[in-house]
Protein backbone atom coordinates (compact mmCIF):
# COMPACT_ATOMS: atom_id res chain seq x y z
CA UNK A 1 0.00 0.00 0.00
CA UNK A 2 1.40 3.31 -0.40
CA UNK A 3 0.61 6.08 2.50
CA UNK A 4 -2.41 8.86 2.11
CA UNK A 5 -1.33 12.04 0.76
CA UNK A 6 0.56 14.08 3.11
CA UNK A 7 2.49 17.70 2.83
CA UNK A 8 6.50 17.35 3.52
CA UNK A 9 8.65 20.09 5.16
CA UNK A 10 12.52 19.49 6.01
CA UNK A 11 13.38 22.17 8.45
CA UNK A 12 17.53 22.83 8.90
CA UNK A 13 17.11 23.98 12.33
CA UNK A 14 15.55 22.65 15.56
CA UNK A 15 13.30 25.71 15.95
CA UNK A 16 11.55 25.54 12.92
CA UNK A 17 11.12 22.25 13.38
CA UNK A 18 9.16 23.35 16.20
CA UNK A 19 7.47 25.82 14.90
CA UNK A 20 5.55 23.56 12.21
CA UNK A 21 4.98 21.15 14.60
CA UNK A 22 3.38 23.89 16.87
CA UNK A 23 1.85 25.41 13.72
CA UNK A 24 0.37 21.87 12.60
CA UNK A 25 -0.56 20.19 16.16
CA UNK A 26 -1.80 16.95 16.18
CA UNK A 27 -1.72 16.72 12.25
CA UNK A 28 2.04 16.78 12.10
CA UNK A 29 4.32 13.91 12.53
CA UNK A 30 8.24 14.20 13.10
CA UNK A 31 10.43 11.77 10.37
CA UNK A 32 13.63 10.58 11.88
CA UNK A 33 14.98 7.52 9.86
CA UNK A 34 11.62 6.50 9.04
CA UNK A 35 11.70 2.70 9.39
CA UNK A 36 8.93 2.20 11.87
CA UNK A 37 7.18 5.52 10.73
CA UNK A 38 7.09 4.84 6.58
CA UNK A 39 5.69 1.25 7.57
CA UNK A 40 2.82 2.43 9.70
CA UNK A 41 2.22 5.33 6.98
CA UNK A 42 2.14 2.93 4.06
CA UNK A 43 -0.44 -0.06 6.11
CA UNK A 44 -2.53 3.69 7.22
CA UNK A 45 -2.62 3.14 10.39
CA UNK A 46 -1.64 6.86 10.36
CA UNK A 47 -2.52 9.47 8.07
CA UNK A 48 -0.93 12.86 8.88
CA UNK A 49 -1.53 15.56 6.87
CA UNK A 50 2.01 17.06 7.90
CA UNK A 51 5.25 15.23 7.55
CA UNK A 52 8.53 16.98 9.19
CA UNK A 53 11.56 14.75 8.27
CA UNK A 54 14.51 16.23 11.07
CA UNK A 55 16.81 14.77 8.31
CA UNK A 56 18.52 18.09 7.49
CA UNK A 57 19.06 19.54 10.89
CA UNK A 58 22.54 18.62 11.22
CA UNK A 59 23.01 19.46 14.92
CA UNK A 60 20.97 16.43 15.96
CA UNK A 61 23.85 14.03 14.83
CA UNK A 62 26.76 12.96 16.15
CA UNK A 63 27.99 11.72 19.34
CA UNK A 64 30.17 13.80 22.16
CA UNK A 65 31.97 14.22 25.12
CA UNK A 66 30.29 16.31 27.93
CA UNK A 67 32.15 15.64 30.89
CA UNK A 68 30.33 12.94 33.09
CA UNK A 69 28.16 11.82 29.82
CA UNK A 70 28.42 10.69 26.40
CA UNK A 71 26.14 13.02 24.22
CA UNK A 72 24.24 11.42 21.29
CA UNK A 73 22.36 13.60 19.22
CA UNK A 74 18.58 12.32 18.43
CA UNK A 75 19.50 11.75 14.64
CA UNK A 76 22.64 9.93 14.96
CA UNK A 77 22.24 6.62 12.85
CA UNK A 78 22.32 3.04 14.99
CA UNK A 79 25.23 2.37 12.71
CA UNK A 80 27.26 5.23 13.90
CA UNK A 81 26.34 4.71 17.39
CA UNK A 82 27.24 1.16 17.53
CA UNK A 83 30.98 1.77 15.77
CA UNK A 84 31.62 4.89 18.18
CA UNK A 85 34.71 4.58 20.11
CA UNK A 86 33.39 7.11 22.82
CA UNK A 87 30.10 5.08 23.07
CA UNK A 88 32.40 2.15 23.18
CA UNK A 89 34.47 3.02 26.25
CA UNK A 90 31.98 4.55 28.41
CA UNK A 91 28.44 3.13 27.49
CA UNK A 92 29.12 -0.15 26.56
CA UNK A 93 26.07 -1.58 27.36
CA UNK A 94 24.49 0.64 24.22
CA UNK A 95 26.93 -0.23 21.74
CA UNK A 96 26.52 -4.57 22.66
CA UNK A 97 22.25 -3.96 21.94
CA UNK A 98 23.10 -1.74 18.70
CA UNK A 99 25.54 -4.79 17.62
CA UNK A 100 21.58 -7.30 17.94
CA UNK A 101 19.14 -3.95 16.70
CA UNK A 102 18.23 -5.67 13.13
CA UNK A 103 20.33 -5.57 10.01
CA UNK A 104 22.80 -3.02 8.59
CA UNK A 105 20.27 -1.68 6.04
CA UNK A 106 18.03 -0.52 8.95
CA UNK A 107 20.89 0.19 10.87
CA UNK A 108 21.98 2.75 8.69
CA UNK A 109 18.84 4.57 8.18
CA UNK A 110 17.47 4.09 11.59
CA UNK A 111 18.48 5.98 14.02
CA UNK A 112 18.99 6.27 17.91
CA UNK A 113 16.18 9.41 18.69
CA UNK A 114 13.69 7.70 16.31
CA UNK A 115 14.29 4.44 17.74
CA UNK A 116 13.79 5.62 21.60
CA UNK A 117 11.03 8.04 20.53
CA UNK A 118 8.95 5.30 19.11
CA UNK A 119 9.27 3.38 22.34
CA UNK A 120 8.49 -0.09 21.24
CA UNK A 121 8.59 -2.16 23.96
CA UNK A 122 10.14 -4.92 22.44
CA UNK A 123 12.88 -2.31 20.60
CA UNK A 124 16.43 -2.69 21.85
CA UNK A 125 17.62 0.41 23.32
CA UNK A 126 14.90 0.82 26.29
CA UNK A 127 15.93 -1.51 28.23
CA UNK A 128 20.39 -0.99 28.11
CA UNK A 129 19.55 3.22 28.24
CA UNK A 130 16.79 2.72 31.37
CA UNK A 131 20.13 0.42 33.06
CA UNK A 132 22.93 3.04 32.24
CA UNK A 133 20.07 5.85 33.58
CA UNK A 134 19.98 8.14 30.75
CA UNK A 135 18.50 11.18 30.36
CA UNK A 136 16.64 12.56 27.66
CA UNK A 137 16.63 16.19 26.14
CA UNK A 138 13.76 17.39 24.59
CA UNK A 139 13.32 20.85 23.09
CA UNK A 140 9.69 22.25 23.05
CA UNK A 141 8.24 26.16 22.41
CA UNK A 142 9.58 27.17 26.07
CA UNK A 143 12.78 25.65 26.00
CA UNK A 144 14.91 22.15 26.97
CA UNK A 145 14.12 19.97 29.30
CA UNK A 146 15.68 16.49 30.40
CA UNK A 147 13.55 13.74 31.15
CA UNK A 148 15.28 10.56 33.44
CA UNK A 149 15.31 7.18 31.80
CA UNK A 150 12.41 6.00 34.20
CA UNK A 151 9.89 8.62 33.45
CA UNK A 152 10.80 8.59 29.79
CA UNK A 153 8.71 5.33 28.76
CA UNK A 154 5.09 5.93 30.26
CA UNK A 155 3.69 3.01 28.22
CA UNK A 156 3.09 0.68 24.91
CA UNK A 157 4.85 3.10 22.27
CA UNK A 158 4.13 6.23 24.45
CA UNK A 159 6.90 8.85 26.27
CA UNK A 160 7.25 11.61 28.05
CA UNK A 161 7.66 13.52 24.38
CA UNK A 162 5.03 16.28 24.42
CA UNK A 163 3.09 16.94 21.47
CA UNK A 164 4.73 20.14 20.92
CA UNK A 165 8.42 18.85 21.77
CA UNK A 166 11.21 17.01 19.76
CA UNK A 167 13.73 14.73 21.51
CA UNK A 168 17.22 16.30 20.59
CA UNK A 169 19.62 14.05 22.23
CA UNK A 170 20.51 11.21 25.06
CA UNK A 171 23.06 11.72 27.43
CA UNK A 172 24.80 8.30 28.64
CA UNK A 173 25.98 8.52 32.10
CA UNK A 174 29.74 7.17 31.95
CA UNK A 175 30.05 3.76 32.69
CA UNK A 176 33.90 3.68 32.12
CA UNK A 177 35.28 0.22 33.27
CA UNK A 178 32.03 -1.47 33.74
CA UNK A 179 31.38 -4.80 31.88
CA UNK A 180 28.54 -4.78 29.71
CA UNK A 181 26.23 -7.56 27.82
CA UNK A 182 23.40 -7.77 26.02
CA UNK A 183 21.48 -10.95 25.65
CA UNK A 184 18.79 -10.94 22.98
CA UNK A 185 16.32 -14.32 21.97
CA UNK A 186 14.94 -14.36 19.03
CA UNK A 187 12.93 -16.93 17.13
CA UNK A 188 14.31 -15.69 13.85
CA UNK A 189 17.77 -13.09 12.66
CA UNK A 190 17.68 -9.95 12.61
CA UNK A 191 14.24 -9.22 14.35
CA UNK A 192 12.68 -7.61 17.41
CA UNK A 193 13.75 -10.04 20.58
CA UNK A 194 11.49 -12.16 22.65
CA UNK A 195 12.97 -11.03 25.77
CA UNK A 196 16.41 -9.60 26.29
CA UNK A 197 18.32 -8.55 29.06
CA UNK A 198 20.89 -5.50 29.53
CA UNK A 199 23.36 -6.28 31.94
CA UNK A 200 26.24 -3.48 33.23
CA UNK A 201 28.15 -4.74 35.67
CA UNK A 202 31.47 -3.41 37.99
CA UNK A 203 33.54 -6.39 39.38
CA UNK A 204 35.80 -5.58 41.78
CA UNK A 205 38.54 -8.13 42.77
CA UNK A 206 36.02 -10.87 41.68
CA UNK A 207 33.04 -9.74 43.67
CA UNK A 208 30.21 -7.56 41.71
CA UNK A 209 30.12 -4.38 43.19
CA UNK A 210 27.61 -2.40 41.00
CA UNK A 211 25.05 -3.65 38.80
CA UNK A 212 22.43 -2.32 36.54
CA UNK A 213 20.16 -4.59 34.62
CA UNK A 214 17.33 -3.67 32.43
CA UNK A 215 14.83 -5.73 30.62
CA UNK A 216 13.41 -5.87 27.00
CA UNK A 217 9.67 -6.82 26.43
CA UNK A 218 8.85 -8.04 29.33
CA UNK A 219 5.82 -5.34 30.22
CA UNK A 220 4.48 -2.19 28.13
CA UNK A 221 7.70 -0.34 28.64
CA UNK A 222 11.57 -1.43 29.17
CA UNK A 223 12.13 -2.46 33.04
CA UNK A 224 14.93 -2.48 35.65
CA UNK A 225 15.43 -5.74 37.34
CA UNK A 226 15.93 -3.88 40.63
CA UNK A 227 15.36 -6.98 42.92
CA UNK A 228 18.57 -8.76 40.89
CA UNK A 229 20.74 -5.78 41.09
CA UNK A 230 20.46 -5.63 45.05
CA UNK A 231 21.11 -9.42 45.38
CA UNK A 232 23.80 -9.41 42.72
CA UNK A 233 25.82 -6.73 44.87
CA UNK A 234 28.90 -8.66 47.20
CA UNK A 235 28.32 -12.00 45.01
CA UNK A 236 31.37 -14.20 43.23
CA UNK A 237 31.09 -13.18 39.56
CA UNK A 238 31.05 -16.74 39.06
CA UNK A 239 28.09 -19.09 38.16
CA UNK A 240 27.31 -19.83 41.66
CA UNK A 241 27.02 -16.52 42.67
CA UNK A 242 25.09 -15.10 39.62
CA UNK A 243 22.56 -18.15 39.70
CA UNK A 244 20.47 -17.24 42.79
CA UNK A 245 20.38 -13.46 41.89
CA UNK A 246 18.97 -13.90 38.11
CA UNK A 247 16.25 -16.20 39.46
CA UNK A 248 14.96 -13.11 40.44
CA UNK A 249 14.71 -11.34 36.92
CA UNK A 250 10.72 -11.75 36.54
CA UNK A 251 9.95 -9.92 39.68
CA UNK A 252 7.78 -7.24 39.27
CA UNK A 253 7.02 -7.94 35.46
CA UNK A 254 4.15 -8.22 33.21
CA UNK A 255 5.45 -10.02 29.99
CA UNK A 256 3.02 -10.24 27.00
CA UNK A 257 1.61 -13.46 25.49
CA UNK A 258 1.40 -13.93 22.03
CA UNK A 259 2.48 -16.10 19.39
CA UNK A 260 5.80 -15.74 19.91
CA UNK A 261 5.66 -16.91 23.82
CA UNK A 262 3.69 -16.76 26.85
CA UNK A 263 4.28 -14.74 29.83
CA UNK A 264 5.54 -17.23 31.92
CA UNK A 265 7.67 -18.53 28.82
CA UNK A 266 9.03 -15.02 28.59
CA UNK A 267 9.24 -15.07 32.91
CA UNK A 268 11.34 -18.05 32.51
CA UNK A 269 13.79 -16.91 29.54
CA UNK A 270 14.05 -13.62 31.70
CA UNK A 271 15.85 -15.52 34.42
CA UNK A 272 17.89 -17.74 31.84
CA UNK A 273 19.13 -14.42 29.94
CA UNK A 274 19.90 -12.40 32.96
CA UNK A 275 22.31 -15.27 34.46
CA UNK A 276 23.78 -15.54 30.77
CA UNK A 277 24.36 -11.73 30.40
CA UNK A 278 25.70 -10.75 33.69
CA UNK A 279 28.30 -13.59 33.49
CA UNK A 280 29.25 -12.58 29.96
CA UNK A 281 29.14 -8.79 31.42
CA UNK A 282 31.38 -10.31 34.56
CA UNK A 283 33.93 -11.92 32.15
CA UNK A 284 32.81 -14.74 34.22
CA UNK A 285 33.01 -18.70 33.05
CA UNK A 286 30.77 -21.35 33.69
C1 LIG B 1 12.43 -5.02 9.44
C2 LIG B 1 12.74 -4.20 10.68
C3 LIG B 1 13.39 -4.81 11.73
C4 LIG B 1 13.66 -4.07 12.87
N1 LIG B 1 14.28 -4.71 13.90
C5 LIG B 1 14.50 -4.03 15.04
C6 LIG B 1 15.15 -4.67 16.14
O1 LIG B 1 15.54 -5.84 16.08
N2 LIG B 1 15.32 -3.96 17.27
C7 LIG B 1 14.92 -2.64 17.37
O2 LIG B 1 15.11 -2.04 18.42
N3 LIG B 1 14.35 -2.01 16.34
C8 LIG B 1 14.13 -2.67 15.17
N4 LIG B 1 13.56 -1.99 14.13
C9 LIG B 1 13.15 -0.58 14.28
C10 LIG B 1 14.35 0.35 14.05
O3 LIG B 1 15.14 0.35 15.20
C11 LIG B 1 13.93 1.80 13.77
O4 LIG B 1 15.09 2.47 13.45
C12 LIG B 1 13.31 2.56 14.92
O5 LIG B 1 12.23 1.92 15.52
C13 LIG B 1 12.75 3.89 14.49
O6 LIG B 1 13.79 4.77 14.22
P1 LIG B 1 13.68 5.75 13.02
O7 LIG B 1 14.81 6.70 13.13
O8 LIG B 1 13.55 5.00 11.76
O9 LIG B 1 12.34 6.58 13.38
P2 LIG B 1 11.02 6.86 12.53
O10 LIG B 1 10.46 5.60 11.99
O11 LIG B 1 11.26 7.96 11.57
O12 LIG B 1 10.08 7.43 13.72
C14 LIG B 1 9.56 6.55 14.69
C15 LIG B 1 8.59 7.32 15.60
O13 LIG B 1 9.29 8.21 16.47
C16 LIG B 1 8.90 9.57 16.23
N5 LIG B 1 10.15 10.34 16.29
C17 LIG B 1 11.28 10.04 15.62
N6 LIG B 1 12.27 10.87 15.96
C18 LIG B 1 11.76 11.72 16.88
C19 LIG B 1 12.31 12.79 17.63
N7 LIG B 1 13.61 13.16 17.52
N8 LIG B 1 11.51 13.45 18.50
C20 LIG B 1 10.20 13.07 18.65
N9 LIG B 1 9.63 12.06 17.98
C21 LIG B 1 10.41 11.38 17.10
C22 LIG B 1 8.23 9.57 14.87
O14 LIG B 1 7.27 10.61 14.76
C23 LIG B 1 7.59 8.20 14.84
O15 LIG B 1 6.38 8.22 15.56
C24 LIG B 1 13.30 -2.69 12.96
C25 LIG B 1 12.67 -2.07 11.87
C26 LIG B 1 12.39 -2.82 10.73
C27 LIG B 1 11.72 -2.12 9.59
Amino acid sequence: MIPAQFDYLAPTTVEEALAALAQHGDEAKILAGGQSLLPVLRMRLNAPEMVIDLGKITSLRGVRDDGDAIVVGAMTQHSVVGSDPLVAEHAALVSKAVEHLADAQIRHRGTFGGALAHADPAGDLGAPTLALGAQFVVQGPSGTRTVPADEFFVDLFETAIGEDEILVAVRLPKHTGWGAHYEKFVRVAHQWPIVAVAAAVRVEGGTIAEARIGLTNMGSTPMRAHAVEQALVGQPATADGVREAASRAAEGTNPPSDLNGDADYRRHLATVLTRRAVLTAAGATG
